[in-house]
């Protein structure tokens, strides 16, 4: 027995599961309870439909159709993804259910066939959307429309603690040949367009239901290759770097290596195409107040040296001295990335640290 959502419910329920609403003047006394004698409720599930028109909003919260008074849905759901509370009281929307299709959405079981010899009355029990749509099978749901269609029933099941199978739509219950709702969708989440069925919105409402109310699908956008991975590198030890000539930092501490490219060479921290960008953290130690260490970008093939970058350099402070570097560069097919240092001073100095930092986007 689950005695319909009052309004604060209501509104709870769709912030909480990102649903974009507005509410009409007068919603929360809106209903045919009084003019029916009958009170709405307990409720058993959601029924969704499409309008068949544009700018349905007036006939559905005001004049209703020629024999059926409205309000005709709870919500309106527009084409920009906007839900419209017109009702929270009985509404003339589901019309006469098959009753062996209203017996399976009590139980969360699979849909029958209606069976037409028995009837119940779905305005008594059944939560209505009416999602805009003009349903000649041409004109689209857009993304942000059916977005917020799986969130409006999500949410709707989860203040009730419903699963998916409290999930219908009007072609599923009615006994009167009812084709709604129907028609393509723009798409969601990963997906492109598609063709709206019954079975996809349940399956889109479970997955949202297993998930917090506060998810949202992940997108095509997300899934990207062009967006970056992560590398973190450092040294388990410090080391000498003696004096005159040209080495390359090898990265002993790995916390992070999405591309994989260090493994193969402890000095290589990305191989190309990519484009990266990052830092390096360097505290060297014995290095003379205004003595110099040069920092440079090197490109390799295999083993072989093919190009330096300009030089950084890092002037000594006395004592411990801390520079943090940028790293930003493109590098092409069939190249790898090492640091060099060239320590300038007449004595070996420490490298005490090292931390490199680089998001990179692999290209091609
Ligand atoms: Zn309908």
């Amino acid at each position: 027995m689950a005695p319909p959502l009052t309004p604060a419910e209501w509104r709870a329920a769709l912030r909480a599961e990102g649903v974009p609403f507005i509410e009409l003047d007068g919603w929360t006394t809106r209903g045919r309870d009084a003019a029916t004698g009958k009170i709405f409720g307990p409720v058993h599930g959601v029924l969704n439909h499409h309008t068949a028109g544009v700018d349905s909003l007036a006939t559905i919260a005001y004049n209703g159709t020629a024999g059926l008074p409205a309000p005709l849905a709870h919500g309106l759901l527009r084409k920009n993804g906007v839900v419209v509370l017109v009702a929270d009281g009985r509404a003339n929307h589901a019309g006469l259910v098959a009753a062996n299709v209203y017996r399976a959405l009590v139980d969360e079981e699979p849909l029958p066939k209606q069976d037409k010899s028995e009837t119940v009355d779905g305005n008594d029990c059944l939560y209505g959307l009416e999602v805009e749509n003009l349903g000649n099978g041409k004109d689209r749901y857009t993304r942000q429309q059916y977005d917020s269609w799986v969130r409006f029933n999500a949410a709707l099941c989860r203040a009730h603690n419903w699963g998916q199978g409290s999930v219908a739509g009007h072609l599923e219950t009615s006994v009167e040949g009812k084709p709604d709702p129907a028609g393509p969708v723009e798409g969601y989440g990963r997906r492109g367009g598609f063709a709206f069925t019954m079975a996809q919105l349940r399956a889109d409402v479970g997955e949202r239901l297993a998930h917090p109310a506060s998810w949202s699908p992940p997108t095509a956008q997300e899934e990207d290759p062009v967006n970056p991975q992560y590398v973190n590198l450092g040294l388990v030890h410090g080391y000498q770097l003696a004096s005159g000539e040209w080495t390359e930092i090898q990265f002993t501490q790995e916390w992070n290596d999405e591309p994989g490219d260090h493994a193969a060479n402890s000095a290589v921290f990305v191989a190309g195409p990519a484009r990266f960008h990052g830092t390096l953290s360097l505290r060297l130690e014995g290095l003379p107040e205004g003595e110099v260490v040069q920092v440079r970008q090197s490109e390799y093939e295999g083993t072989t040296l093919k190009g330096d970058h300009p030089i950084d350099e890092v002037i000594g402070t006395g004592g411990g001295t801390f520079r943090v570097l940028p790293l930003v560069n493109r590098l092409g097919s069939g190249r790898t990335m090492r640091v060099r240092l060239l320590n300038q001073h007449s004595e070996d100095i420490e490298v005490a640290s090292a931390v490199l930092k680089v998001l990179v986007w692999q290209e091609g």
